[in-house]
């Protein structure tokens, strides 16, 4: 190899290398821009972390969306509870009757998923209403002391 071909090489080596440098450091500008725009909530990526308004905002969505799934199921078991008549929403719960649970297959499931379970089966039988105080004493079989 003469001296111009070597020349001519370490050349190229030296133009790859600073070119996978560049490469490297804008990657990095890139991803600190992103990074920067997450934290500032900017809305150009609709703020989607660290926006503790968008936080709030989807919490009191969902907070409404379970009421008004609550009210719906009430409206189709209800209107009360079927002990004691108790009528407060804030009171009533859900209770399987017989076997239903094991039917339906609602093996510890929240109520939330148990609820939007029940409305796309279209509300099957099975579940009552009970307020909570009647549901804890009705616990494991037993008999409430209303009865
Ligand atoms: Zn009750
Ligand atoms: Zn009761």
């Amino acid at each position: 190899m003469s001296d111009d071909e070597k020349d001519t090489l370490i050349r190229q080596l030296a133009k790859i290398l600073e070119h996978e440098r560049e490469d490297k450091a804008r990657k990095n500008r890139n991803y600190q821009t992103w990074y920067d725009k997450q934290q500032r909530g900017s809305t150009e990526h609709d703020g989607y972390f660290h926006n503790p308004e968008r936080k709030k905002a989807i919490c009191q969505r969902n907070i409404l969306a379970n009421l008004e799934l609550k009210k719906e199921a009430i409206q189709q078991y209800g209107p009360s509870c079927a002990c004691c008549g108790e009528t407060r929403i804030e009171f009533l719960t859900f209770d399987h009757l017989g076997d239903a649970r094991q039917l339906l297959g609602h093996i510890k499931w929240g109520p939330q998923r148990f609820l939007r379970d029940l409305k796309s089966r279209g509300w099957p039988s099975g579940i009552r209403v009970l307020c909570a105080n009647c549901h804890i004493a009705r616990n494991g079989g037993r008999t409430c002391p209303h009865l």
